[in-house]
């Protein structure tokens, strides 16, 4: 997919700043050229560290960071082939759209026509040529971030880091924005790595997303395996759209076991391949707001499905479904997305109590 060695490999990575506490704990990841990678955590994980010691800004403690497999620590980063775009883009306010471009190859003392063909190119790619002579405040926030974009993407980098970048920007632009850069990606066809504290964002954009809490990686995978298929409990809250129980194994047979809680006695859940239960095991399971259907307490269970009763505390309508959300299984908030239709058909409101019922294979066993 990648072009030019830009595969990235973390091994044993640790940073302290203070020698006592660890802003990224044992990192040990691996990310292949041209891949759109984002690393997702918040506030305070462990993210920009990560990023500003592959860019070079900063050293490990320890451990090795590997870019197209040459160790890069120790080395500054134009000899790293790294660029990096900040969230606050950082322009030179004097400076036009095109010289603030073909600034860095000034720095690399190329001639002036050499540096003016260059950034020509690379307006045309972001689509700025009719902007070319104005200044970052004659400029939107979305062309200024093509500008930022443009001005990394110049040095030919084998790897671009991107620092919260669209987090300046209102939601309908940042929505437009992030169609842009997974399109940039691909046209350069080079590493990004994106660090962002926005599940939404990791998702719609990335070949791979990292999930960090307190310096740690929680899980990395496709964005629809850290989504659908959660590790545990933390990855599962954090991406969101699921519900979590937690429970105890009371029953097993064959194929199926029960499940029971502090609140509730029966819920089934499936005896997933490989996955070995025991009898009175602890453990979590997840099940997507949107594989939850709702009926009246009391009501019939379709074959195959499991519920759990509940009552309604708040309902809130989102247009294509109804989030509804409810006191069940000993968690205080267990959501469902109900389709509009369906939910208007039941007619439910707040204080009712119900079945949410679901499909007994659609639950996922946590770690
Ligand atoms: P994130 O990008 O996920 O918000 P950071 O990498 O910025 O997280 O920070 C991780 C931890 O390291 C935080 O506890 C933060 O306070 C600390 N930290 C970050 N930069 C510095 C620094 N230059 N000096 C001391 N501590 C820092």
């Amino acid at each position: 997919m990648g072009t030019g060695n830009g595969d990235i490999e973390l091994a044993g990575v640790t940073k302290s700043y203070d020698g006592e506490t660890f802003a990224v704990d044992g990192i040990n990841l691996k990310i292949p050229d041209g891949a759109y990678c984002c690393l997702l955590g918040p506030s305070g994980c462990g993210k920009s560290t990560i990023l500003r010691m592959i860019a070079g800004h900063e050293d490990p403690t320890h451990g090795e960071i590997l870019i197209g497999g040459e160790d890069v620590v120790g080395l500054d980063p134009v000899e790293r082939r790294t660029a990096m775009m900040f969230q606050s883009y950082a322009l030179f306010p004097h400076l036009s759209v095109r010289d603030n471009i073909a600034f860095a190859l000034r720095v690399r003392g190329l001639s002036k026509a050499e540096r003016n063909a260059k950034a020509d190119a690379m307006i045309e790619k972001v689509h700025l040529t009719e902007f070319a002579n104005r200044l970052p405040s004659q400029l939107s926030g979305g062309q200024q971030q093509r500008v930022a974009l443009a001005r990394a993407a110049i040095t030919e980098p084998r790897v671009l880091l991107l620092d919260e970048p669209l987090s300046a920007l209102d939601e309908h632009l940042r929505i437009k924005m992030r169609a842009e850069l997974s399109r940039m990606q691909r046209d350069l066809g080079i590493t990004f790595i994106h660090v962002t504290h926005t599940q939404m964002e990791a998702i719609a954009l990335a070949d791979m997303v990292v999930v960090m809490d307190q310096g740690k990686i929680r899980q990395s995978g496709p964005a629809r395996e850290v989504y659908a298929e959660p590790k545990n409990r933390y990855v599962a809250e954090f991406i969101g759209g699921q519900n979590v129980i937690s429970g105890k194994v009371s029953y097993i047979n064959g194929t199926r076991a029960t499940m029971a809680g502090a609140t509730y006695s029966n819920i089934e859940i499936p005896l997933a391949n490989g996955k070995r239960l025991e009898d009175g095991q602890s453990l979590d399971i997840a099940i997507r707001r949107d594989d939850i259907d709702l009926v009246r307490a009391g009501g019939d269970l379709p074959d195959g499905s499991t519920s759990v009763e509940g009552a309604i505390t708040g309902v809130e309508y989102q247009g294509t479904f109804v989030k509804v959300m409810m006191e069940a299984a000993g968690e205080e908030e267990f959501v469902a997305y109900v389709p509009e239709r369906r939910f208007f058909e039941e007619s439910l409101s707040i204080g009712d109590r119900v079945l949410a019922i679901w499909q007994i294979d659609h639950a996922h066993l946590l770690a």
